[in-house]
């Protein structure tokens, strides 16, 4: 058997690979296999090579060991992978090797990456900026929420990476900037989710109008008719790889717990205080229930953030930084908000309210349990409620494992803490302050270790950055005291 020969430990890593006309498999007991395959196998350039290797990877993924050899030979590639399963790293690594190749040219980018949100899109952003660490890329990123005049200069000086967002993608085609007969590889991914958010017909405007030769990756967590169809309609003979459902069972450990309406947020904060998840992310079905739960949340001394549409982005970016570097205990967040956040270490998920759809609880439940780890998954339903989670229990398969509410006892630790505290430094990309500056005045001029700084996020106008909780006060006096970049900066703690 060929294909994919080694899988990490994790049991979402075990993969199946599938090629249209030679069929292989890979089962989860290939686990055991001798020969490890490492990145070094993959035939990725030296200098994508060191920078995995300073990003602490040697073994691949399942989706990167099966995509990358055919993606650098230029074939076109069907992943069947969720976020979690390391497909970034599977396209943006033979992209970059691929890139070393030729230039860009004004207005004509030669990479062109579709992305359903903004967040994924920056995320995708933030994994060519580590892999690309030792090329000189320009990279453009085309998202809502930000001025179109910073986009067309960077296109202007020629984007060998265009990371965009359907819709603003095709603002700027509208306003003449930007032609797509240069690109050399289109990657649509999350199909499935662009096509649930209705982006189809922008999708197909937008393969249409790059080179027919160009080269075509496509991802989906799943692989319903409407990706099919794209699939038989834009890409030559793809490679198709599948990788296993990261929502395995069994490592998401589920709890039911009944509850009266006017309970229900009383059992959230019980659960928080019983089982001190580090970072819950909580989803209730209407904006209001958000924000009353995290008003709830707060009157009790909990650090709670709610995140729903109509958050302006700078809102929307303040709350997610704080949320994933570990300062904010609970997101409380609807489903449509909680799109494309990939948050890692996520110790629990609570579903306040039931959803009717049970795809849905599943898709909310898979946020905990990541990369091998256990994760929590509480659901608190009312009388009105039981027929949904029937339908849950009928999708899923399983019954529903119920639990005793006085089961929920505190733990008398006091208060649950966020271990980390966001301090915003005000001055962003535009200042020219990179998260190397803020770890500088941290270490070098303030004194702390590596160990007591956290997440650093530098954003248009504006950085965040994490720090222990008890070096918090301390750090923020030396930071407004002290400079960044050899200026002087304003620091608050959120
Ligand atoms: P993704 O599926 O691209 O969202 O990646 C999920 C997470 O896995 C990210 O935090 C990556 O940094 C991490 N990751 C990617 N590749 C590897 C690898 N080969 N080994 C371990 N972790 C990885």
């Amino acid at each position: 058997m060929t294909g994919v020969r080694q899988a990490p430990s994790s049991k979402k890593y075990r993969a199946c690979h599938q090629k249209p006309k030679t069929i292989e498999t890979v089962s989860s007991d290939n686990q055991t296999a001798p020969d490890a395959l490492t990145f070094a196998d993959l035939g990725l350039s030296p200098k994508v090579l060191a920078a995995v290797t300073d990003a602490g990877y040697t073994i691949p993924t399942p989706i990167q060991a099966g995509s990358i050899p055919h993606a650098l030979l230029g074939k076109d590639i069907l992943g069947i992978a969720q976020t979690g399963t390391g497909k970034t790293a599977a396209f943006v690594l033979p992209m970059i090797t691929r890139l070393e190749k030729g230039r860009a040219r004004a207005r004509m980018p030669r990479t062109l990456i579709l992305e359903p949100t903004r967040e994924l899109a920056a995320q995708v952003e933030e994994n060519f900026i580590r892999y690309g660490k030792n090329h000189k890329l320009n990279i453009a990123l085309l998202i809502g929420g930000v001025s179109f005049d910073e986009q067309e200069k960077k296109l202007e000086r020629g984007a060998d990476v265009l990371i965009a967002t359907p819709g603003r993608l095709l603002d700027h085609q509208g306003r003449g900037k930007l032609l797509l007969t240069g690109v050399e590889i289109l990657v649509i991914d999350e199909a499935d989710r662009m096509l649930d958010m209705g982006f189809l017909d922008d999708i197909v405007t937008v393969t249409k109008q790059c080179p027919p030769e160009r080269q075509t990756l496509l991802f989906s967590a799943t692989y319903p008719e409407g990706i099919e169809k794209l699939a038989k309609q834009f890409m030559r003979s793809p490679e198709q790889i599948t990788v296993a459902d990261s929502t395995e069972k069994s490592l998401i450990e589920q709890r039911f717990y009944e509850v009266t309406r006017p309970t229900r947020f009383e059992v959230v904060a019980k659960l928080l205080n019983h089982f001190r998840p580090v970072s819950t992310l909580a989803f209730c079905n209407t904006k209001q229930q958000c924000k009353d739960l995290v008003t709830t949340l707060q009157q009790q001394g909990f650090s709670a953030l709610a995140l729903y549409g109509e958050l302006e982005q700078r809102e929307r970016d303040q709350v997610l930084a704080q949320f994933a570097n570990r300062s904010a205990s609970v997101l409380v967040a609807t489903d449509v908000a909680s799109r494309g956040i990939d948050i890692k270490e996520l110790s629990a998920v609570i579903n306040v309210d039931i959803t009717p759809d049970p795809e849905v609880h599943v898709h909310r439940i898979g946020r905990t349990g990541r990369a091998g780890e256990t994760g929590l998954a509480f659901s608190l339903a009312a009388m009105y409620e039981m027929g949904a989670v029937g339908k849950i229990e009928q999708y899923q398969k399983q019954p529903s494992t119920w639990h005793k509410l006085d089961e929920l006892t505190p733990t008398g630790k006091g208060p649950l803490l966020p271990p980390m505290v966001t301090l915003q430094i005000l001055g962003g990309r535009k200042e020219k302050i990179r998260p190397g500056d803020v770890l500088g005045a941290l270490t070098a001029d303030a004194g702390f270790s590596r160990e007591q700084i956290g997440k650093i996020v530098v954003t248009e106008f504006t950085t965040f950055v994490a720090v222990q909780r008890d070096i918090a006060r301390e750090a923020m006096q030396k930071l407004n005291a002290g400079k960044v970049k050899g200026k002087s900066v304003r620091v608050r703690a959120l």
